[in-house]
């Protein structure tokens, strides 16, 4: 099912972990905002955004070490990278970008370890960029500084 002009709630579910992870009908609606999220992400970083975790059941959170309250579980967050580009380089535009632009979002974690922009459009939307050098489950901190 395609949800926006680029991205299909196949992608948005994606597991590795050859578990089944088919969200509830209703949490289509969120993966859509989601969808829409990315599709902003997309335009300001200026090239394709490719999806690595979307909505996660709570068996396929648990697998590959999500907190228990991950925004992925909830269907409100995808892991994305950028193909063709460096994840420090799409980043530093996604940081440029104004407001209007890049409009709501909740949490956009840069996750060093991983090489994925984590992106939450939880409608808190508290417009947080945080970095976690880590690893899944270690500490997040607010972005040290305004350049990449
Ligand atoms: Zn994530």
């Amino acid at each position: 099912m395609q949800l926006t002009k680029h991205f299909d709630l196949f992608e948005l579910t994606i597991t590795h972990t050859g578990l089944a992870n088919e969200p509830p009908y209703w949490m289509v609606e969120r993966l859509r905002i989601v969808a829409l999220g990315l599709e902003r992400i997309r335009a300001v970083a200026g090239g394709p955004v490719q999806v690595h975790s979307g909505y996660r059941s709570g068996r396929v959170n648990r697998v590959v070490g999500g907190v228990p309250f991950s925004a992925h579980r909830l269907g409100w967050a995808a892991d994305v990278s950028f193909p063709g580009r460096t994840l420090g380089a799409a980043v530093e535009r996604l940081r440029a970008a104004s407001p209007r632009e890049l409009g709501a979002f909740d949490q956009l974690i840069v996750e060093e370890t991983r090489r994925v922009l984590h992106c939450s459009f939880d409608p808190r939307f508290r417009s947080q960029w945080l970095i976690q050098s880590g690893g899944p489950g270690t500490t997040v901190r607010p972005w040290p500084r305004l350049t990449v």
